[in-house]
């Protein structure tokens, strides 16, 4: 007789490599017989993979845990056991802190031993808590189980049609405002044949489009077939060779690895989407200097410019920072002046908020509170402004959208536009992983409307460039 089921509920926070690294930790435990459920309630396994991004993140992990307490107390009276694991960033950073106080913890695991997680567990049944915050010797890819272990993501034959796969982590950047080189560590890129491998089983399981990640993905350098260490643009032209994969993105970009060879992938690839999340984070130079991001307000604007000659469709995404310390108003007037001059089809923008361990935190110089509000706020006005206008022109223009899922209505179906909008439309649900022309007829805030342009045609792909690339100086 097969061995009961144990339940696992993982809780993601924060960006797509959590995500990421989420479907690998539930795959890491199918192998050890959990499967995967929605709510903690009556879960054997509680998992917070965590962020530490975000402002307080530690005391938000902290506040989620004692949410869980009776939770565990409820499963002890009933003659269960729950196992509470926090992994991450908030794990990687926090360490012993996080059992120190909170003690009903049962396991921390840092990002780089998800595939010790069972041996952890195993660990602090014994009598825990039992704390993995070292950066381990061995690479955990070679040692986490195939992807497909677990089915959490919605299904095309078996897994999302929008699929990620980290490809890189960790960086040496050290811009003095962000915890990633202390929590992810260094720079380290997969190698290809992995990525490879990993991508064709992902289309074999329905996906169409695949995300590649990692914390500074443009300054991927992995081991390639041929001995040498590969660029991503070598990694994405041999990506776009896989039959059946579609369409290609890839995020978070810093703007010094925007190689000339990455710029022409853009003008070469066909299935390389045309959206770029390139943060700039300040258009002022002496605060781009104070955050050691190594490049000036006009690097940037000229890096965009050839970025668009290269491939005129080409949407821009950003990440801005405001009241970073010492931010004065005429700074933040240049960052203005930036997101003007660029425009941006989507942003993400945050006030600054200190994180413990990074050289920006201890700065005397901090911008007060309602300063940093007001400033935000002008920022948002300007990029909600530009989004809009961008979503706007989309009225009445037929466009190639991946259809990912149903919607939350009948008959409804959600897909992506190339350019990231969310699309929704009434059509058949067997054109789900399928690319279809839709004509779009409304625009609302979040998505944008419209019907198939012509009958389905199941698994029509979009029109091709060549795909070979070039340079671009
Ligand atoms: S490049 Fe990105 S991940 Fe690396 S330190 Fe700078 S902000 Fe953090």
């Amino acid at each position: 007789m097969s061995e009961a089921k144990k339940t696992v509920f993982i809780k993601t926070y924060g960006c797509q490599m959590n995500v990421y690294d989420s479907t690998r930790m539930a795959d890491v435990l199918a192998r050890e017989n959990y499967r995967p459920v929605g709510s903690p309630e009556t879960a054997d396994l509680v998992v917070l993979n965590t962020c530490h991004i975000r402002e307080k993140a530690a005391e938000k992990v902290y506040s989620e845990v004692g949410r869980l307490k009776p939770l565990k107390e409820r499963a002890r009276q009933a003659g269960r056991t729950m196992q509470i694991a926090v992994a991450g960033c908030v794990a990687q950073a926090e360490g012993e802190e996080i059992v120190a106080r909170a003690p009903i913890v049962d396991a921390v695991i840092g990002p780089q031993s998800y595939h010790r997680l069972p041996a952890v567990l195993a660990r602090a049944a014994q009598g825990g808590p039992a704390i993995e915050t070292d950066f381990p010797d061995e690479d955990k890819f070679d040692h986490l189980p195939r992807i497909g272990g677990a089915a959490i993501a919605p299904a095309g034959a078996g897994g999302p049609v929008s699929a990620f796969l980290t490809v890189q982590e960790g960086c040496d950047k050290f811009c003095s405002f962000c915890v990633v080189p202390y929590t992810r560590g260094a720079e380290a890129s997969r190698p290809v044949a992995q990525i490879v491998s990993e991508a064709e089983r992902h289309v074999a399981r329905g996906a169409r489009e695949i995300m590649l990640l990692g914390q500074n993905v443009n300054a991927y350098h992995g081991a390639g077939p041929d001995g040498e260490d590969w660029s991503l643009a070598r990694l994405l032209a041999r990506l776009s060779e896989i039959s059946g994969l579609e369409r290609l993105r890839y995020t978070t970009s810093h703007p010094l690895d925007m190689s000339g060879e990455l710029i022409a992938a853009h003008r070469d690839l066909g299935k390389l989407m045309p959206y770029l999340h390139l943060p700039a984070q300040s258009g002022s130079d002496r605060i781009l200097a104070a955050m050691k991001r190594r490049h000036s307000a006009d690097d940037y604007r000229r890096l965009v410019e050839k970025l668009r000659k290269a491939r005129p469709d080409l949407a821009l995404s950003g990440d801005f920072i405001v009241g970073f310390p010492g931010e004065s108003d005429s700074d933040f007037e240049e960052t203005m002046r930036l997101v003007a001059d660029v425009g941006y089809a989507q942003a993400y923008s945050f006030k600054y908020s200190p994180r413990p361990g990074t050289p920006a935190a201890d700065a005397a110089d901090q911008v007060a509170g309602p300063v940093k509000a007001a400033r935000l706020h002008e920022l948002q006005a300007l990029l909600h402004s530009q989004q809009t206008a961008f979503n706007a022109a989309m009225q009445g223009r037929t466009v190639d959208v991946l259809v990912e899922k149903p919607g939350r209505k009948p008959g409804q179906l959600v897909g992506r536009s190339p350019w990231l909008q969310a699309v929704q439309l009434d059509a058949p649900a067997d054109i789900v992983g399928t690319i279809q022309p839709v004509r779009i007829e409304a625009i609302g805030a979040n998505s944008l409307f419209g019907s198939l342009a012509r009958p389905a045609a199941a698994g029509r792909a979009p029109a091709r460039r060549p795909d070979s690339i070039g340079a671009i100086a």
